[in-house]
């Protein structure tokens, strides 16, 4: 069977990776978590000194973008590809909601945006990739064959992260984890470069009342009917 690209686009926190992670287990293809890549770059400003509460040096981060170095290696008993920074493993270091506080300012970049949609392009050339960020399907690939764009209530993710987060053990409030939510929404629908879009030629998804079955179950609905058009 020949094999396709997915296109799954959509706000913060609205369990795309996971339902992606599920449809490339599914269908034997690649999953690529884009926003790990703008997480990584922006772990690599903090743990540089670049970005900070007052400060966030743009010029710096841009002339050393050629020391980043944004690779994934598969982790089997995770079950999924885990990210890694000039060879060190920061899978886990990129979830903080420090990094998330700092993300749609460093993912607003157009230098930054310029080198990691380059690398995403050439992981998905040979398609059979479910990929997932907020410009897959308008910027990274417009032709993807099928293009999903998820959203939900704001309250709903932000309990989603905040759950997430207190599994891991990090010390968070929920007031802090919607500001965050919100904040991301808006740079990320309002920068210049690439801003969040639904494609037109998406499907929507709004998960809010959904669960993670329901809606398994109607992504790969879509993806056979795509299969049969
Ligand atoms: O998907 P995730 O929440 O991990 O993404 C973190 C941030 O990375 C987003 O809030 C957004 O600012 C940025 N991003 C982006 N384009 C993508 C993927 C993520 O701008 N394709």
């Amino acid at each position: 069977m020949h094999k396709i690209t997915i296109a799954i686009d959509g706000y913060s926190s609205t369990g795309k990776s996971t339902v992606a992670k599920e449809l490339a287990k599914h269908m034997r293809y690649t999953y690529v978590d884009t926003g790990a890549m703008y997480r990584a770059v922006t772990y690599f400003a903090m743990t540089n000194n670049l970005i900070g509460d007052d400060h966030f040096d743009v010029v710096a981060l841009v002339s050393k973008l050629n020391n980043v170095k944004i690779s994934f290696k598969f982790n089997p008993i995770a079950g999924f590809a885990e990210v890694y920074l000039n060879g060190e493993n920061i899978e886990k270091e990129i979830r903080t909601l420090e990094v998330s506080s700092y993300v749609s300012k460093v993912a607003a970049i157009p230098e930054v945006r310029y080198q990691l949609v380059k690398q995403q392009q050439q992981m998905g050339k040979d398609k059979g990739v479910v990929m997932d960020g907020r410009d897959i399907g308008t910027v990274v690939f417009p032709y993807a064959k099928l293009k999903i764009f998820m959203t939900a209530s704001p309250e709903k993710r932000a309990k989603r992260r905040f759950d997430e987060l207190i599994a891991r053990g990090d010390n968070v409030t929920y007031k802090d984890v919607l500001k965050n939510v919100q904040e991301r929404d808006y740079i990320d629908s309002h920068r210049e470069d690439s801003p969040l879009r639904k494609a037109k030629d998406a499907i929507v998804i709004d998960n809010t009342g959904l669960t993670q079955e329901e809606q398994f179950k109607l992504i790969l609905r879509l993806v056979e009917r795509v299969f049969k058009s």
